[in-house]
């Protein structure tokens, strides 16, 4: 039931707690000391029609620790499954807690979800909560993923709850608050078949259709339809991380939604130098998420999708999978429209051409050999900059170069596809130790800044600078 509460703006509504009870247990967040607001995201809140001022209160710390339950909510942790790094497992929301979904005043639907808000009968071993540093870099990272176009979850407020956590050491506790299309992920279709009850797959299905694809509803073969808009949103969606260099780092079937959003930001990162093999992930050492890995990752989770959706694909089982495969079959040709069409922009070429893969893998080949750097290897292409780098001295460039000019650029198309700033690793470091070692905010607030508006040059130019060639290589953490 919708209930408006206008002092705030929430209007929220729970249709997950509508699906079949093994979806999902009912758990409320366990609430925490001193809960204080230390980021909050107001060109979000004004645009999900939330009163940001009064949400920026302690009555908003409340809401956003899980200390106070928001009107009409039914707050539960969500059920699914996933294949980690390969490995098949019964999963769950371990540490957060989906509040409901806010429908805004312009008839968008999102779930509004805590992380880091205690624990569920899904934490196995964990605590439920979460660390400060690892909240805020989900925070930036998911604010510079929106602002460079790319589909993903958003983050709304992070909140210190003023109690302690223990990892490799104590370190400060947060919340964030999430907000997404969904939650839904491939793994919660995988959990959905691993219940093996009657109709529960179906009726997954046909929320999430409800939900995400409400046009293929009335088709004749809507499961099959999903898998096929599943599967180019995807191809989309990794065809634009690789544009810009990102590195999901985790992308076990749980952390892949069926909405197309990028989530779950854990040991993420940008790429600096350009190499196909680049892995930051201190968990992910054979490198199976590894940069250039991720569209295959990708078409694997996707054949997990499909199969799950087998059952209803066909009654007959040969020919669900025939479906099934006739689907998967289109993802690498979507994959490689969708990413060359994004690296056509990003060198200025309007007018296709049969030549254009080779222009562009060539000059990745010469990234690569000369370790240039990614972003602003493209970004001195697009102001006509000659960079001091080997790569422009290489007499390969210098040709390449040429046969690049002939087709003619256009340079202010380039300046909006070629981004001059992204969270570099070693600021989002330095960001994170001025909030969490000495509590100032002002560094992530000056890198947000640069980040909301990443085609502009910053004011701070240094902030487009790589890393010093002697920093030591940078490692992620996951589930911290
Ligand atoms: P992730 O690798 O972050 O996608 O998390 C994998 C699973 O571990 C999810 O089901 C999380 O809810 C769970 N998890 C991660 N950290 C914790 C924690 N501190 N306490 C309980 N569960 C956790
Ligand atoms: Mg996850």
């Amino acid at each position: 039931m919708a209930k408006q509460e206008s002092k705030y703006g929430w209007n929220i509504e729970t249709s997950y707690t509508q699906l079949p009870d093994a979806f999902y247990a009912r758990v409320k967040p366990t609430a925490v000391r001193a809960p204080k607001i230390v980021a909050f995201n107001h060109e979000l809140a004004k645009n999900l029609g939330l009163n940001s001022d009064a949400l920026e209160s302690n009555e908003g710390a409340n809401f956003f620790s899980g200390n106070e339950t928001l009107p009409g909510s039914e707050p539960i942790a969500q059920a699914y499954a996933g294949h980690q790094f390969g490995y098949f497992t019964m999963l769950g929301d371990g540490r957060a807690h989906l509040l409901g979904e806010h429908l805004t005043p312009d008839g968008r639907r999102v779930d509004i979800q805590l992380k880091g808000s205690g624990p569920t009968p899904f934490s196995r071993r964990g605590d439920g909560r979460a660390a400060l540093g690892p909240m805020l870099r989900e925070y930036i990272i998911s604010e510079t993923m929106h602002a460079l176009g790319i589909p993903t979850t958003r983050s709304l407020a992070v909140v210190a709850t003023g109690e302690p956590v223990y990892r490799e050491k104590e370190l400060p506790g947060a919340i964030l608050t999430r907000v997404a299309q969904s939650h839904i992920r491939v793994g919660t279709f995988e959990f959905a078949v691993a219940l093996n009850k009657g109709e529960h797959l179906r009726t997954l299905a046909d929320y999430t259709i409800l939900r995400h694809y409400p046009e293929i509803q009335g088709s004749d073969e809507p499961y099959l339809d999903l898998l096929k808009r599943v599967i180019d949103r995807q191809a989309f969606l990794v065809s634009r991380w690789l544009l810009v260099g990102f590195i999901h780092g985790v992308m076990n079937t749980d952390n892949m939604t069926l909405s197309g959003e990028t989530i779950d930001y854990g040991p993420c990162a940008f790429m600096d130098r350009y190499s196909r093999a680049t892995v930051f992930s201190s968990i992910d050492r054979q490198g199976r998420y590894a940069y250039g890995n991720q569209p295959g990752i990708a078409e694997w989770n996707l054949t997990r999708l499909a199969e799950s959706l087998l059952p209803l694909l066909d009654e007959n089982e040969e020919k669900a999978i025939a479906k099934a495969e006739e689907a998967i079959v289109t993802f690498g040709s979507l994959f490689e429209s969708h990413w060359v069409e994004g690296m056509r922009s990003k060198l200025g070429l309007q007018d296709k051409d049969k030549g254009d893969l080779p222009l562009i893998t060539s000059l990745l080949d010469l990234m690569e050999k000369h370790q240039a750097d990614y972003t602003n290897t493209f970004r001195a292409l697009s102001l006509n900059e000659e960079s001091s780098g080997p790569l422009f001295q290489d007499a390969s460039f210098v040709d390449w170069k040429k046969a690049w000019l002939s087709r003619s650029p256009v340079r202010t198309l380039m300046l909006m596809q070629n981004p001059a700033v992204i969270a570099r690793n070693h600021r989002v470091e330095e960001a994170l130790s001025a909030a969490v070692d000495r509590g100032d905010f002002s560094v992530m607030e000056h890198l947000l800044t640069a980040l909301r508006s990443p085609f502009d040059e910053p004011a701070n130019l240094t902030l487009r600078d790589a890393p010093p060639s002697n920093a030591a290589d940078y490692q992620t953490f996951c589930g911290t």
